[in-house]
């Protein structure tokens, strides 16, 4: 095959939601002599996955080496076309006819560069519309200097050009217009090509808008074409713009997204977006030297947030942006799959729980322990773990190296943070970054839904391993009953069955003894059958439960409590004394019971848990609906 005419070049980060749509556009162009080259700067997300597949070539950088000068630069050194077509990864093409109408006017040798024509999306906001449409109009131009503008989101350049000046990989943005000037000083002209036209897409918050004018404000004044002078105009403007915004609404009808914008929406959306453009702007005009920094460079360059629900406080929280977190030596990043919701974190929500009516624990806290991920990066000094495993985090996290810890008596150690309850952000968030000494990866074809109980079995096989220990002949059926068929009372009569006892589960709620319908695990709705029992495992907490339990075992007991808080009042004791009763506690688990949990996890049919998925957005919802006891498990999909 012999080399392509063009070289189109993607430059992504995180860009997973938009990337497909352009690949399969670029697919359907009536223009056919291309090749297609995404350069990636570190995406978390499945951007290059969907690269691998669908473009021809992937390239890498570093993220703080990234500039989008320098990602172009990457990307050109590796292409094979004569002409580039540069294109952002959030842009879809109007049309078939949009790359080969871009890359014609570079035919004729005295063009430099083209660019073509930008439109907002459905989901664009109004005011960026209609900047768009004033920076992007309908007729064919031929820039003149001093009017030196480009746009690199929709261009296409000349190879050997670019050999002899490539693009400035020192500036923040506006790489394009430095490179359009230096030729069009040189007597080469820029051609707009309105006929190749694609929608810019930019779902941005408002943060993000401020970020990316500041951006451009900083280069802007970088390259010389904006001083800070422009920064007292800049408000006079935008304020300008905003009336031309309302008028706009007003006066054209196919402006109104097709009627869903509301007036009273506009008039807000508008003035928010024209404020944080200015806010954005002046700032980035006033500011100097940021550029000879790369760390505030690469916190300009790229917008590392996601979506966590965060608990400020005692029925606080909320659904929020934040940073994605660093890792540290010893630590992994985690792309959360699945979250399950369990009690206790409604607990940290309500602020019931113990740590957090002592005040050993404090907020803002993301909570979540029991979830399921992909490893996404890895800091140094983990060994055992990959980019792209599929993993599970323990929950109980023990310092390691205390007295304590040395004894392996994990729960002693008062320096122990707890994933999502205290000291440790958790799940209930898109990325969550943790050390890798706690993160278990597990086996090929692992069901990521599934493995979000691995953290509920590990605590279920935890205590069934202590109260095991008390008997005498492991292996011989036993008789036992479990008391509660939540969550954990399920997965404890499933192991228990497993290992080949009989099992009867009592609860009151018919409906959760209904899961066990069929599974060969007898049911009983009330506690009065207890002297039958030499072995009962207590999961609901429930103080008079408990009682009936210490009183009607039978002589031998071996009692093991799971449930939490027994809330205070008077035991009898004497029960135990006279009939050689034996109570076990137990609560967490480590890594042992996690690599059990993973081993037994495929061979116990968890159906009835994932009855209810719901997006992480709908955390409140899903709080709610386990309050009810409606399902046996709520579960959060997060990506
Ligand atoms: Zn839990
Ligand atoms: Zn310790």
């Amino acid at each position: 095959m012999g080399q392509p005419e063009t070289t189109v070049v993607i430059r992504t980060f995180n860009e997973e939601k938009f990337l497909p749509a352009l690949l399969a556009a670029l697919a359907k162009q009536a223009y056919r002599d291309y090749e297609t080259i995404v350069v990636d700067s570190g995406s978390l997300d499945k951007t290059c996955d969907i690269a691998r597949r669908e473009a021809d070539k992937l390239l890498h950088v570093q993220s703080h080496d990234f500039t989008f000068g320098y990602s172009l630069n990457v990307g050109i050194r590796n292409s094979s076309g004569k002409f580039i077509a540069i294109v952002s990864a959030h842009t879809l093409p109007v049309d078939e006819h949009w790359l080969g109408r871009l890359v014609e006017p570079l035919r004729d040798p005295s063009t430099a560069m083209v660019y073509g024509r930008q439109m907002g999306g459905r989901s664009s906001k109004f005011s960026e519309i209609q900047d768009m449409r004033r920076t992007f109009g309908p007729r064919p131009r031929i820039m003149r200097p001093p009017r030196f503008f480009a746009n690199n989101a929709n261009s296409a350049i000349r190879r050997d050009l670019w050999l002899e000046h490539p693009f400035d990989e020192s500036l923040l943005g506006l790489e394009d217009i430095e490179w359009a000037k230096y030729w069009m000083e040189r007597n080469y002209q820029v051609v707009y090509e309105p006929e190749a036209a694609l929608y810019h897409i930019h779902e941005e918050n408002w943060r993000q808008v401020r970020r990316r004018y500041y951006r451009e404000a900083v280069a802007a004044r970088w390259i010389g074409i904006k001083g800070s002078k422009h920064a007292v105009a800049t408000p006079l403007q935008e304020a300008t713009r905003l009336v031309f915004d309302w008028g706009r609404f007003l006066c054209s009808a196919d402006d109104r997204r097709a009627g869903s914008l509301r007036f009273w929406q506009m008039v807000g959306e508008t003035t928010r977006f024209r404020a944080n453009k200015s806010i954005g702007t002046i700032k980035g005009l006033l500011d100097g030297g940021i550029m000879e920094n790369p760390n505030a460079r690469e916190e300009i360059l790229f917008d590392r947030t996601c979506r966590a629900v965060v608990i400020h406080g005692a029925g606080e929280a909320r659904l929020e942006e934040i940073d994605i977190p660093r890792v540290k030596p010893g630590d992994v990043l985690i792309r959360v799959a699945y979250e399950a919701v369990c009690a206790t974190d409604i607990e940290v929500y309500e602020g019931t729980l113990g740590y957090y009516r002592q005040g050993t624990a404090k907020y803002p806290i993301i909570p979540g322990h029991e979830f399921s991920g992909r490893v996404v990066d890895i800091g140094p000094n983990v060994n055992h773990l990959k980019v792209g495993h599929a993993v599970v985090v323990e929950c109980i996290q023990s310092c390691g190296t205390c007295e304590a810890c040395q004894r392996e008596n994990w729960i002693a150690c008062n320096q122990r943070v707890e994933l999502g309850v205290i000291g440790r952000n958790g799940g209930y968030a898109e990325y969550v970054a943790v050390p890798g000494k706690y993160v278990h990866a597990l086996p090929a074809e692992f069901d990521l839904l599934k493995a979000c109980l691995c953290e509920p079995l590990a605590v279920a096989l935890k205590g069934l391993k202590r109260l095991r220990r008390t008997w005498r002949e492991r292996k011989a059926p036993k008789k036992c009953a479990v008391v509660g068929a939540g969550s954990l009372g399920h997965l404890c009569a499933r192991v228990l069955q497993l290992w080949g006892h009989q099992v009867t589960v009592i609860d009151r709620n018919p409906k959760r003894l209904d899961y066990l319908r069929g599974s060969g695990i007898e049911v009983a709705e009330n506690l009065s059958g207890l002297a039958d029992f030499e072995n009962l495992v207590e999961v609901t907490g429930n103080p008079e439960a408990l009682d009936v339990l210490l009183h009607d075992s039978p002589a031998g007991a071996k009692i093991l409590l799971l449930g939490l808080p027994y809330a205070r009042r008077q035991y009898t004791f004497e029960n135990i004394v006279a009939y050689d009763k034996m109570i076990v506690g137990s609560v967490g688990s480590a890594a042992k019971h996690f690599d059990l949990a993973i081993e037994l996890l495929p061979q116990i049919d968890t159906s009835c848990f994932t009855e209810k998925i719901l997006p992480l957005s709908d955390y409140a919802q899903a709080w709610q609906l386990a309050r009810s006891q409606k399902y046996l498990k709520v579960i959060l999909e997060i990506s």
